[in-house]
């Protein structure tokens, strides 16, 4: 984390997103002392884990460590169905009653919340909220202090997308906006995300849809990508920023995630 956190200062990007676990490797101090070092602010933290039985103790610690981070809002990703379950109606009515525990906690600490819906292959196992209607749909229940983050990856295949995102746009709930691109074909749901322009999104389009729905954020590059991981970060890094100018026109927009 801290080489990435000195190879972005170096290229004046100035906000990144944190994982939980990167910063474990180096101890919070460190990541602390790096990130303010190099004058770079923490937008999302990585996240809240599923919500399985004894959770919410978990969650707590997460959130506290995102405010003493000074993050924008926490990911939270409410795991698939529990085993033996086929029930899906009944775990996204459960997820619901979830995540207002979750704003009960975040909220004096000033943390706000942040949905990420996930690609609907990933139901299964990693989130049931699969779409930004659900995602607004959970908003619109739940009220201020919990928000949607976009990553093209995701969601680019909805045909309400334009206007969900609209509608996210509309009530003030967009946070932040991730960037990838989806290869044909690809081996990989987790591991093997393209590099923005190697695949088939219209990335420029969902940009202008995020601008025109209010969003003034970074764009974050979010590669979680076996091929990416093996080469060196400083290479994907420039290559990442100059794709960055070309599609979204200018470097100053650019963040990223310590795990990408
Ligand atoms: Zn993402």
């Amino acid at each position: 984390m801290t080489t990435l956190v000195r190879l972005c200062a170096e290229r004046d990007i100035r906000v990144v997103s944190v994982w939980g676990n990167e910063i474990d490797r180096v101890g919070e101090a460190e990541a602390l002392n790096a990130l303010r070092e190099h004058g770079i602010t923490v937008s999302g933290y990585n996240r809240i884990v599923p919500f399985t039985p004894g959770y919410l103790e978990q969650a707590r610690f997460e959130l506290e460590r995102a405010a003493r981070f000074g993050a924008d809002h926490v990911f939270l990703f409410t795991g698939g169905l529990a085993q033996g379950d086929r029930d899906l109606g009944m775990a996204r009515r459960r997820v619901e009653d979830e995540m207002g525990h979750l704003l009960e906690i975040a909220k004096p600490l000033g943390m706000k919340l942040a949905i990420e819906p996930l690609h609907p292959m990933l139901t299964g196992d990693r989130t049931v909220v699969a779409s930004v209607s659900h995602a607004n749909d959970l908003c619109e229940t739940l009220g201020p202090g919990i928000g949607i983050v976009i990553d093209v990856y995701h969601v680019w295949w909805d045909e309400r997308l334009e206007s969900e995102i609209h509608r996210a746009g509309s009530a003030g709930r967009l946070l932040g906006f991730h960037v990838n691109d989806w290869l044909l074909p690809t081996k990989h749901l987790l591991t093997d995300r393209g590099m923005m322009g190697d695949g088939i999104i219209d990335l420029a389009a969902i940009d202008r849809l995020m601008r025109e729905a209010g969003f003034e954020g970074p764009v974050k590059v979010e590669l979680f990508s076996r091929d990416w991981w093996e080469r060196d970060p400083a290479e994907v890094l420039d290559v990442a920023l100059s794709r960055c100018e070309q599609i979204f026109g200018g470097t100053q927009r650019a963040g990223t995630d310590t795990q990408s």
